[in-house]
């Protein structure tokens, strides 16, 4: 077992108040720069929504993440390198601007230049990439609250299976915001899908990043993500994405979209994992088996046997103490309630979501049941104004079962805490029917109401004495670990490369 740390970001979707400031301090860190102005790292969705750029999560388009050949091994789903080969001057699945938006701005100085006139000087937009008057027609945050969904948002893939279920007309209709940032995968098809070895995964941390140096301009790391999270910056020809703020990690700092979050919705921290069960992991052979092999490659940080091993594999002391303390576990293996986004691409996507309630005490009321009936709380959830089918599409490949238990056990962590503050004692048996034993709907409800600044983000500064020692695994086409492994049969050890 070689064990490796990895940061991880969950974000709790009840929380999420849509207010864009991670996407713009996101902005002000990043990508405020010539080249990138058509460039969100963190962008927040309105689901549902064809969300941007638009359709990404379509792939049977766009041809990104991971689809298991044949003989059950994993293949991109873009093909492999002779297809790459062929189309390498002309890749057919990477997006055009406007699939992401022309990015404008406005003649600002025509409102204190303009001569003098019966009529206001209005402002113009002007495109950002011709200097042009343009008609605007589509932006990032086009479908901000649902605008212009009755003539859109039926083109969201995760509405396929429930069409007939769903109605968008304004009185049964239901949203909530989705913020986005590279995933950055376990089992990244950007970085097997680059052909110059410029897309690695860090291996002290899983930071995924582009080597500016090593791209090449090929753009196969954009069109093999299947979210849509590597941008090409056309005026240096090199390929960007989110960097986790290494800068602000390696310091024990969250990254600026989750400082200046102002829902509190993000949480950080380490999670320990196997290397060697990855493949294995991504290869399921039914999706919906995915989100628990995924689940399941998150090792405990208090079992010894796993301390001893990830000691043995150069984890440091306080990496696996801050492991042992991490909310990021806590929500998504410990309790069970986040979820991994479109498992079913088969990245292994380490930015998890819990999903959201809605407002289920109204609901209740509305759909005639008693909040404080243990029974009535959760046939709620059946009642939700969000599908359960729509969430199940958006973070479980589909299958019901993993968000009927995230929601029933928020369900059963609201109506207990609502019924102790109004009648000084909850229920156990709501908790104990969701599954929650006293202690873990107490851990439940403290990460998710409480939880402070230290609660929300455990992380471990870097130790980079110990860098050259562990080095970056630069993954690329030749990584045999992706092409040549069968699952369940041993996994090939990936190339190491030797330190620049
Ligand atoms: S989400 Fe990030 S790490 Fe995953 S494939 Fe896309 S760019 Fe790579
Ligand atoms: S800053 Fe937080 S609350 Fe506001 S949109 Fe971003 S994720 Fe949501």
């Amino acid at each position: 077992m070689r064990v490796r740390a990895q940061f991880m970001m969950v974000m709790a979707l009840d929380k999420c108040i849509g207010c864009h400031t991670c996407s713009v301090t996101c902005k002000q860190a990043w990508t405020n720069r010539n080249g990138t102005d058509y460039v969100w790292f963190n962008n927040v969705e309105t689901k549902p929504g064809i969300g941007y750029p638009k359709h990404y999560e379509d792939q049977e388009r766009w041809k990104g993440g991971w689809k298991l050949d044949g003989r059950e091994r994993l293949q991109l789903k873009a093909g492999g390198r002779v297809r790459k080969l062929l189309h390498i001057f002309a890749n057919p699945d990477l997006p055009v601007i406007d699939d992401y938006y022309e990015p404008w701005t406005y003649d600002y100085g025509h409102l204190v230049q303009a001569p003098l006139g019966d009529a206001a000087p209005v402002l113009s937009a002007r495109s950002r990439l011709t200097g042009k008057p343009t008609a605007l027609e589509w932006g990032p945050n086009w479908e901000d609250n649902l605008g212009g969904a009755t003539e859109r948002a039926r083109e969201d893939p995760n509405l396929a299976s429930i069409q007939d279920r769903v109605r968008l007309d304004y009185e049964h209709v239901f949203m909530f915001y989705l913020p986005r940032i590279c995933e950055h995968c376990l089992n990244p098809s950007c970085v097997a899908s680059c052909p110059s070895g410029a897309m690695y995964k860090r291996e002290e941390d899983g930071i995924v990043l582009v080597d500016q140096d090593k791209c090449r301009s090929w753009r196969f790391c954009v069109s093999g993500c299947p979210y849509k999270k590597v941008y090409f910056n056309h005026v240096t020809g090199k390929a960007e994405k989110c960097t986790f703020c290494y800068a602000r990690v390696e310091d024990g700092e969250p990254t600026i979209c989750s400082e200046t979050c102002v829902g509190r919705i993000r949480y950080i921290g380490i999670v320990l994992y196997d290397l060697d069960a990855v493949t294995a992991a991504a290869s399921a052979l039914d999706e919906r088996d995915l989100v628990e092999a995924h689940r399941d490659l998150f090792l405990d940080a208090r079992d010894p046997d796993v301390v001893a091993a990830a000691q043995d594999s150069g984890v440091p002391h306080d990496w696996i103490e801050a492991a042992q303390h991490s909310p990021v576990y806590a929500l998504a293996r410990e309790l069970r309630v986040a979820l991994p986004l479109h498992p079913e691409f088969r990245n292994l996507p380490m930015v998890w979501y819990v999903p959201p309630l809605a407002p289920v005490l109204d609901s209740l009321a509305v759909a005639g049941f008693d909040a404080e009936d243990p029974a009535d709380v959760f046939a709620a959830i059946e009642h939700l104004r969000i599908p359960i089918e729509y969430l199940a599409n958006l973070l479980a490949a589909g299958d019901v079962a993993p968000v009927e238990e995230s929601l029933r056990k928020q369900t059963a962590m609201r109506a207990y805490k609502r019924a102790e503050q109004l009648t000084g004692r909850g229920d156990p048996a709501v908790a104990e029917a969701a599954g929650l034993d006293a202690a873990s709907l107490e851990h439940l409800y403290r990460l998710l109401a409480l939880a402070n600044y230290d609660e929300r983000y455990v992380i471990p500064r870097s130790h980079r004495e110990d860098v050259g020692a562990l080095q970056t695994e630069h993954w690329s086409l030749d990584f045999p670990g992706v092409f040549e492994t069968r699952r369940g049969q041993e996994v090939p050890l990936p190339h190491r490369k030797e330190a620049r």
